[in-house]
């Protein structure tokens, strides 16, 4: 059985994006549940537009625990939480929403299942109440075809809202992918997991920072970087059409033979030339996904950019370590 130590150092990675008036109430409640564990608060400011760096450096000068990640323009949640995965020291992370939807009170959970022995205790939403109705079809849809196409599945209903032990952490730090679909890969590198269902809040504060096209390219992302299933169905549907195709060619040599010249209809014709058209299109666009995919890892270029680091009485600028 793994030793744990009894007061671990918790590292909690908080992605924000304009959020300065979620974050006094996230520290707020952090001062409130979390008092007596040894944390350390990493912040990632993900090129937000209005005052969320100043709050989070006017928190960071009384607080000591706080860590400013700033990073050098809007790279998306999945890159904050790869900035905040690769700066912290703790001896379990927490990736975390800042607008509490992910409750504290969990946490606790999570560190019990922990000290029995689990690398990974994962949260499970016990509904998606607080979603909109499309937030939750799309949701649902995504996950049970996800789940039916990748080798490896996500749990349905889990968010980022998770425990890593050190070590799973770490191992996540040597995937060197640009396109980080976290959800995916906090799957892919396993370790002995467990869930715990918790009921999500609804937003302490502001709006959403998902639009539905960051949503849908985050959904794309997920697909075709977990899964060639796609590349596969268009081979099938080309298989399938080929065939189709020979059997209604023998129709019109079977019919000729028979009933003589026949003269071919306009519109079947056309029908047909569209469909095979739009395959084709459908099928280009399946491979452009993935070779799109190809072109920005061999790029090579960093998944973000940190302007500085910010901590500290004065949450003066350290060198960035990035
Ligand atoms: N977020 C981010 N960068 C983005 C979008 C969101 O860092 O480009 C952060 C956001 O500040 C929040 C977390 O990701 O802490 C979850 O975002 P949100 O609550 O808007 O998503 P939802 O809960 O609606 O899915
Ligand atoms: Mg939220």
């Amino acid at each position: 059985m793994t030793i744990r130590p009894d007061s671990p150092l918790i590292s909690l990675v908080i992605p924000c994006f304009n959020e300065e008036a979620s974050i006094p109430v996230f520290l707020e409640a952090v001062k409130n549940e979390l008092s007596e564990q040894a944390l350390e608060l990493i912040f990632i400011n993900d090129g937000s537009e209005y005052q969320t760096l100043e709050v989070l450096k006017k928190h960071a000068a009384k607080n000591p625990d706080i860590q400013i990640l700033n990073l050098s323009r809007n790279f998306g949640k999945e890159a904050a939480l790869t900035a905040g995965l690769d700066h912290t020291t703790g001896d379990c992370v927490i990736p975390i929403d800042v607008d509490l939807q992910d409750p504290l009170s969990v946490i606790a959970e999570f560190l019990s299942k922990w000290r029995e022995g689990y690398d990974v205790v994962y949260g499970v939403r016990d509904n998606r109440r607080t979603d909109t109705f499309f937030k939750r079809l799309s949701a649902d849809k995504f996950y049970k075809s996800f789940n039916k196409i990748s080798e490896h599945k996500i749990p349905p209903h889990t968010g980022d809202f998770r425990l890593m032990d050190r070590r799973v952490v770490e191992t996540l730090r040597t995937l060197p992918e640009k396109t980080r679909f976290m959800k995916g890969l906090f799957s892919w590198v396993g370790y002995k997991s467990i869930a715990v269902t918790y009921s999500r809040e609804q937003r302490a504060e502001g709006i959403t920072k998902f639009s539905f096209f960051k949503l849908w390219r985050l959904a794309l992302d997920g697909i075709f970087s977990f899964s060639v299933a796609p590349l596969r169905l268009s081979s099938y549907l080309g298989m399938i059409i080929s065939v189709l195709a020979l059997l209604y060619a023998a129709k019109i040599v079977i019919e000729t033979l028979l009933f003589g010249i026949d003269v071919p209809g306009y519109a079947s014709l056309v029908t047909i030339m569209l469909f095979i058209g739009g395959l084709q299109l459908l099928s280009m666009g399946i491979i452009g996904e993935y070779i799109s995919r190809m072109f920005t890892e061999t790029k090579s270029r960093p998944i973000y950019i940190l302007e500085g680091r910010y901590s500290g009485d004065t949450a003066e600028k350290n060198e960035p370590s990035k």
